[in-house]
């Protein structure tokens, strides 16, 4: 009897130690740091979308609500398994407003309609699990504003990517009182339409990961589309050594993000 349990306890330990190492084995071929690319302004068939999709790496596509393709690209990225978010127009200080799109929300707005606009925009996007704003330098820095849109955020049970347009947004703080997952971004690839512009943000991203655990990066489909994609493609390999690419909503708090995943 003492025999026998003598042996299975040995087998146990030796089958305790095959999955320590296995583990620990798993733990270091996959490297801790995250990188989070995010792109953006799809919704309108633009330029590069094809590209986009095709990219082997999970990430996150933030699709325009009330656009023509806004269904059909929210589903593809879903179909894809990526995370879909709502690219909610917001009113910049300067620029043209036709380029905000339908739905936007502006500074002249009531609260009621702020609401009104917010929600519907979040009902427009099929799968979205969060949102983040289009243009919006003059709206994220605008308290009134924000405090409705990020409650509706929280009634929701979503999270919020502040795009980072101005330096005076208003967001981090709001977001923080009201208890709504948040998250910055840190580079735009795509600011500049040019190849070089957009490598040189590339290689902005990897000296970044030497400092921080986890990367935030917005791209563009439209006019820097197929620049941005194939740069992105590119870098694939070398960044894949240094960190994972992950959906953005990873990089939440587990809890926050279990909320994500519910029905
Ligand atoms: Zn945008």
């Amino acid at each position: 009897m003492i025999g026998l349990n003598q042996r299975t306890g040995r087998k146990l330990s030796v089958i305790v130690m095959l999955i320590t190492v296995l583990l620990a084995g798993t733990a270091a071929d996959k490297p801790d740091k995250k990188v989070a690319i995010v792109i953006d302004d799809f919704g309108n068939g633009m330029k590069g979308t094809e590209e986009m999709m095709k990219l082997s790496i999970p990430f996150t596509a933030a699709v325009m609500p009330f656009m023509p393709t806004t269904k059909q690209d929210a589903e593809a990225a879903f179909k894809r398994g990526l995370d879909v978010i709502v690219h909610m127009p917001m009113e910049p200080n300067r620029g043209k407003k036709e380029w905000l799109g339908p739905g936007a929300i502006t500074t002249d707005l009531s609260d009621a309609e702020i609401r009104k606009r917010t929600e519907a925009a979040i009902d427009d996007v099929p799968h979205a699990s969060g949102m983040n704003n289009h243009m919006g330098s003059k709206v994220t820095a605008d308290e009134r504003i924000m405090r409705i849109v990020l409650t509706v955020i929280k009634e929701r049970g979503l999270f919020f990517l502040d795009s980072r347009t101005t330096h005076k947004s208003v967001i981090p703080d709001v977001a923080a009182e009201l208890d709504v997952p948040l998250i910055t971004n840190h580079i735009f690839f795509d600011d500049v339409y040019t190849t070089s512009h957009i490598s040189g943000q590339m290689a902005k991203l990897k000296k970044k990961l030497a400092d921080l655990t986890a990367v935030v990066a917005i791209g563009h489909v439209g006019p820097p589309g197929l620049k941005t994609s194939a740069v992105i493609r590119d870098s694939i390999g070398e960044i894949s050594r240094q960190a994972q690419f992950v959906r953005v909503s990873e990089l939440l708090p587990s809890s926050a993000h279990e909320n994500q995943i519910l029905p």
